[in-house]
């Protein structure tokens, strides 16, 4: 049976508990484990397929279909293990389950409770879907204390009791503030959380304390002491140069090998940190630089667009470059061709990401424009794929072309899509029907047309897996006129129904994809298509 690691955060949040999890599952990974990560979130949304990037992040998506909580990209990145809808479990996707078996008269009669119910329900997404794994990380979401998050922490404790003592292990991330003022690194905020945890009925075993300022002994032991723990449990965190060096800081800090000694793993073999130095050297070494423009909508949060972010370095790593990324509001473009210029000449490349509604779309449309006009390099992912199909349909004759999204249009280039084939069968949906979870979501495959850049791109490969998450669909009605005027279609979908890649075989470097590929990208495998676009952004930088 699997080893469980159930990672809690105290003090504050955003403290990179979803980082550390990935870095720890990397680490156990590099000694030869098999790793799982879950992720346990305490709000009441199902799943944050429905909210706000400003609210949440991105949503990240994994093959399974599953709308998911943006550290599972972290997770998955770190390790290469796939996330699945099993990974994820919010309150309201517990308390749903709780409901429907309540309607069904499942409980025989029972008073249904948070206890034993609610917590149970928890135990059981912790235990489900085990495998052949050696750990399973337990990220919970929340710092220790929010009501929201007692259920889970009350599933921990019994978890802890009920399963074999050796078998669990509990991390904690504390933060250690540096008083500038007094000069000093304050441990009281660490023992007051530690305190909290207790008073739950958890005792931490390794404490990862997060600072800004080197951690000296007297200040481990001082935690050490007040908190119960043993001071090499007491696992300094400085602030990391950059993600990728986390595994490597958190091994010569000790941390891999605190929780194995708290199983009483003692024959652990040394971790094969090879990929980890090489992908830092990549970082921090680049042999040159390029400037890519993200045109988007919610560029006001890096979050939004986490695992774009990623892609792109990634893109990076693979060129030995360092990518250099401009947030771009598509807003500040609409109707103004001098801000246009000013804007996108400078760059090396130009990237229109997935999203959302109306808001900004003739923006990313004049930048596709800008992007084919000017031979500079284009990728479109998602919505931006399908900006790049309205755009086209423009210069081709087509003035009115648009997207059913953002309402009646004569000239729909773009449309709803209600009924589709996947594993399963065939999916259908209603137009005006529920918004969470009905998105044409997880990995479809698609067929790749021979001789195009995409096949090239993809290694000679005629079929791939990508995932999807989108509503609508570029409408093959269009696929002549489309063609004749220079976009071709060169990935369909195997049904040869669906669009799934368009590309222009008289531009530099001009490819939309209906999927999303910076999904599956991860440092030391980065994928084709972002190392593709970033090594055009490159030749376009020798060029201007
Ligand atoms: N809004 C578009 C759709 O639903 C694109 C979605 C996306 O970019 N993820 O089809």
């Amino acid at each position: 049976m699997a080893r469980y690691i159930f990672i809690t955060g105290g003090v504050v949040s955003s403290l990179g508990k979803g980082l550390m999890a990935a870095s720890l599952g990397a680490l156990l990974q590099a000694r030869g484990y098999k790793v799982r990560i879950r992720k346990f979130d305490p709000y009441l949304n199902v799943d944050p397929g429905t909210m706000s990037p400003y609210q949440h992040g991105e949503v990240y998506v994994t093959d399974d279909g599953a709308e998911t909580d943006l550290d599972l990209g972290h997770y998955e990145r770190f390790t290469g293990v796939s996330a699945r809808q099993s990974d994820n479990v919010t309150s309201g996707r517990v308390y749903q389950q709780i409901i429907a078996r309540e309607r069904r008269g499942d409980y025989l009669g029972a008073t249904v409770q948070v206890i034993p119910h609610v917590t149970d329900a928890i135990k059981e997404f912790a235990l489900a879907d085990q495998g052949d794994h050696d750990f399973i990380l337990c990220e919970i979401g929340g710092t220790v204390g929010d009501i929201e998050s007692l259920p889970f922490m009350e599933a921990i404790r019994q978890l802890r009791n009920e399963l074999e003592p050796d078998q669990t292990l509990s991390v904690h991330v504390t933060l250690v503030p540096y008083i500038a003022a007094a000069g000093e690194l304050k441990t009281k905020p660490t023992q007051h959380s530690v305190r909290e945890l207790a008073s739950l009925g958890i005792k931490p075993d390794v404490l990862l304390c997060r600072c800004e300022h080197p951690l000296p002994d007297s200040e481990r032991r001082k935690i050490a002491q007040f908190c119960n723990v043993r001071q090499e449990s007491v696992i300094p965190a400085l602030d990391a140069p950059s993600i990728y060096s986390v595994p490597l800081q958190y091994h010569a800090e000790g941390l891999d090998s605190e929780v194995l000694r708290g199983f009483g793993i003692t024959d652990a073999r040394e971790p094969d940190l090879a990929a980890w130095h090489d992908i830092v050297d990549r970082y921090e070494n680049p042999e040159g630089e390029v400037t890519i423009g993200v045109v988007g909508k919610y560029v006001g949060l890096p979050d939004a667009y986490k695992s774009l972010n990623e892609a792109l370095v990634h893109g990076g790593l693979a060129n030995r470059v360092k990518v250099n990324i401009r947030w771009i509001d598509a807003e500040v473009f609409e109707g103004d061709d001098a801000e246009i210029a000013a804007r996108l000449e400078p760059l090396h490349g130009i990237l229109v990401p997935g999203g959302f509604g109306e808001r900004g779309s003739e923006g990313k449309i004049a930048s596709v424009r800008f992007a084919r006009e000017r031979k500079v390099p284009f990728f479109g992912i998602c919505l931006g794929m399908q900006m790049a199909c309205i755009e086209g349909a423009r210069s081709a004759g087509h003035a009115s072309a648009s997207s059913t999204e953002f309402g009646e249009t004569t000239d729909p280039v773009v449309g709803i899509i209600t009924e589709w084939m996947s594993e399963e069968g065939l999916q259908k949906r209603e137009a005006d029907g529920d918004l969470g979870g009905t998105m044409r979501l997880g990995a479809y495959d698609a067929r790749l047309a021979g001789n195009s850049r995409v096949s090239h791109i993809y290694g000679g490969e005629t079929r791939i897996s990508e995932r999807h998450r989108h509503r609508y669909e570029v409408n093959s009605a269009y696929r002549e006129p489309l063609e004749q005027g220079g976009l071709i279609f060169s990935g369909m979908s195997p049904d040869g129904l669906l669009p799934e890649i368009v590309e222009r075989p008289d531009h530099p470097w001009f490819v939309g994809v209906q999927f999303h590929p910076e999904l599956k990208s991860k440092p030391f495998d980065p994928h084709p298509l972002f190392a593709g676009f970033v090594a055009a952004a490159l030749d376009q930088s020798r060029l201007v």
